[in-house]
């Protein structure tokens, strides 16, 4: 594989990792944000709730305060409403936080109704309670994920229902004090320290949400009641307060009246806050929804591309194993794998291609080298035979006339004798040249054995084949190798005859040859001359 195709492999596959990578990690950190928005919307709709409860925990407080020493029907009758109202918001607290609330509620009711308790234990009893559900929505506000933003605005809601709780102590102790007309040093001193908290507080929530609508909030808090309170909370501690049942009631309806736009306020802050939430999880769906597709498509990219290169391979495995194979059962070398393309199973079947070109050389070769003379190049014996076989068929097949020569170099071992085995060797190699290159490139030549020569010449009847053999004898007399001696050679020509096998030819040539050598040598004897009638 060049370098340039391996980057681009290694540079993709990196990059769909990597895509592969950012889309999990995208996908999970949405569904992340989903979870989490979502948890923050249950916490956020548990804050208001708990806030509901608190408010009326308070209210019923506050008239239970007034109550316990006043016989009004009205005011009785107000506080069995409210006792209601509390019992069904209860409904939903004991589902959701198993809380044993209720059961003591109906206990400490009872003994409101019946005096049993002094007011000191009642409201020790609400205000535990709803510190307790204060508590519980401040770790709810410390769990939540938000923006800075709304981390803001929901210590804003703690603030206020933390100085709504303060205020609402404050009404049902005052209320209390127009009641019997006289409260304890401990009891004053509370005045001072819920009417210090409540202003803290709401200060506190004031600045806390002063990023946002806080003229708007603050407008509507801050009315001729806030200063009227003021001034009902300092004639109290002075101890400058003429008790009437008018003066009770404006307490009331002055700190109800703050204390129901409190929860107006904070009621509106929570809605604003769950709107947001809303939103945010909105949008993270839809985020959610985009990275789903996105998922999907990468998802089908990879599977096209995996199975489009499995079947590339597959494709080129199967043409390659098909021709190999054929090769094998054929034992054709000449056989060729296709190559088309130009990836690397194309590189892989040139390079077979290669290996069956040498292949097939080699086989050549050997059969070259199986089929031909060492010495003198032309054909041997064996694969002579073969071919002149051949020949003789079509011979038969076709009634052309065909003729063999056979050559035996005269007195060859005295050529040895006298100037060695090497010059012996020329002498053949001499032989078989001029012979050779004085022949039809039809006919068929080849070295019997020896010292001696077969020719097969095609489409030659025995005068044409016994002319041929006498020019060549002529020819073999001019070999100039030996130094001071004439090359001569005695020929046998026979022609075929009917159905005539290629051994019985070769028979009767080999007995014109003999009669050739008989006759002195030098000579062209037909196998007719040499066959006495
Ligand atoms: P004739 O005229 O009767 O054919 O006599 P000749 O000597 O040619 O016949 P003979 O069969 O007696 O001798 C053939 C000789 O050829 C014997 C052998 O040493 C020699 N010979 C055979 N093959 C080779 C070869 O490859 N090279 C050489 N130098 N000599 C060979
Ligand atoms: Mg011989
Ligand atoms: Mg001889």
């Amino acid at each position: 594989m060049d370098s340039i195709r391996f980057r681009v492999i290694l540079l993709s596959t990196f990059a769909l990792v990597f895509l592969g990578f950012t889309i999990f990690k995208g996908y999970s950190d949405v569904q992340n944000d989903l979870k989490k928005s979502q948890n923050s919307l249950t916490l956020i709709n548990n804050i208001s709730y708990l806030s509901q409860v608190i408010h009326s925990l308070q209210k019923e407080r506050g008239l239970s305060a007034i109550n316990i020493t006043n016989e009004n029907k009205l005011l009785k009758k107000e506080l069995l409403k409210q006792r209601q109202i509390t019992d069904s918001i209860l409904k939903d607290l004991n589902k959701n936080f198993n809380n044993n609330l209720n059961n003591k509620l109906i206990k400490i009711r009872e003994n409101i109704d019946t005096n049993v308790n002094p007011w000191y234990t009642i409201k020790q009893f609400y205000s535990q309670k709803i510190e307790h559900l204060l508590n519980q929505i401040h770790l709810s506000i410390g769990s939540l994920d938000y923006s800075k933003d709304i981390i803001h605005k929901l210590d804003a809601v703690y603030n206020l229902l933390y100085a709504k709780e303060n205020l609402g102590l404050l009404r049902a102790t005052i209320s209390r004090y127009y009641q019997k007309d006289s409260l304890s040093t401990q009891e004053l001193l509370d005045v001072g320290k819920r009417y210090f908290i409540f202003k803290d507080r709401y200060k506190s929530f004031l600045l806390e949400q002063n990023n946002f609508d806080a003229q708007r909030f603050k407008d509507e808090i801050q009315t001729k009641t806030f200063d009227s309170i003021k001034n009902q909370v300092e004639s109290v501690l002075t101890n400058n307060y003429i008790h009437t049942d008018a003066a009770t009631l404006k307490w009331w309806e002055d700190t109800t009246s703050i204390i129901n736009t409190m929860l107006k306020v904070e009621k509106e802050l929570l809605e604003q806050i769950r709107k947001h939430s809303n939103q945010t999880i909105t949008k993270t769906q839809k985020k959610l929804f985009i990275y789903t597709i996105f998922a999907l498509i990468a998802f089908f990219m990879i599977f096209l591309l995996t199975i489009l290169t499995v079947s590339r391979i597959l494709q080129a495995l199967s043409c390659l194993i098909r021709s190999l194979n054929r090769v094998q059962e054929k034992e054709d070398f000449e056989i060729r794998i296709e190559t088309k393309s130009n990836d690397e199973f194309t590189k892989l079947s040139s390079s077979i291609n290669n290996l069956l070109d040498y292949t097939a050389k080699i086989i050549k070769e050997k059969d070259k080298l199986a089929s031909t003379d060492l010495l003198t190049g032309i054909m041997n014996r064996r694969s002579f035979t073969t071919s002149a076989n051949k020949e003789i068929a079509r011979s038969h097949r076709y009634k052309t006339p065909l003729s063999l020569i056979y050559c035996d170099i005269d007195k060859f071992k005295s050529v040895n004798d006298n100037y060695g085995h090497s010059m012996g060797d020329q002498v053949l190699e001499a032989f078989a040249k001029t012979v050779k290159s004085h022949i039809r490139d039809s006919d068929l030549f080849g070295r019997w054995g020896g010292e001696e020569f077969i020719i097969l010449a095609v489409e030659t009847d025995e005068s044409q084949a016994q002319q041929l053999a006498d020019h060549l004898r002529k020819l073999v007399m001019d070999i100039k190798v030996l130094p001071s001696e004439q090359v001569t050679c005695s020929f046998g020509v026979s022609q075929l005859k009917n159905n005539e096998s290629f051994e019985e030819l070769c028979e009767r040539a080999d007995k014109a040859v003999y009669h050739a050598k008989n006759s002195g040598r030098n000579k062209v004897s037909t196998n007719s001359e040499a066959t006495p009638i």
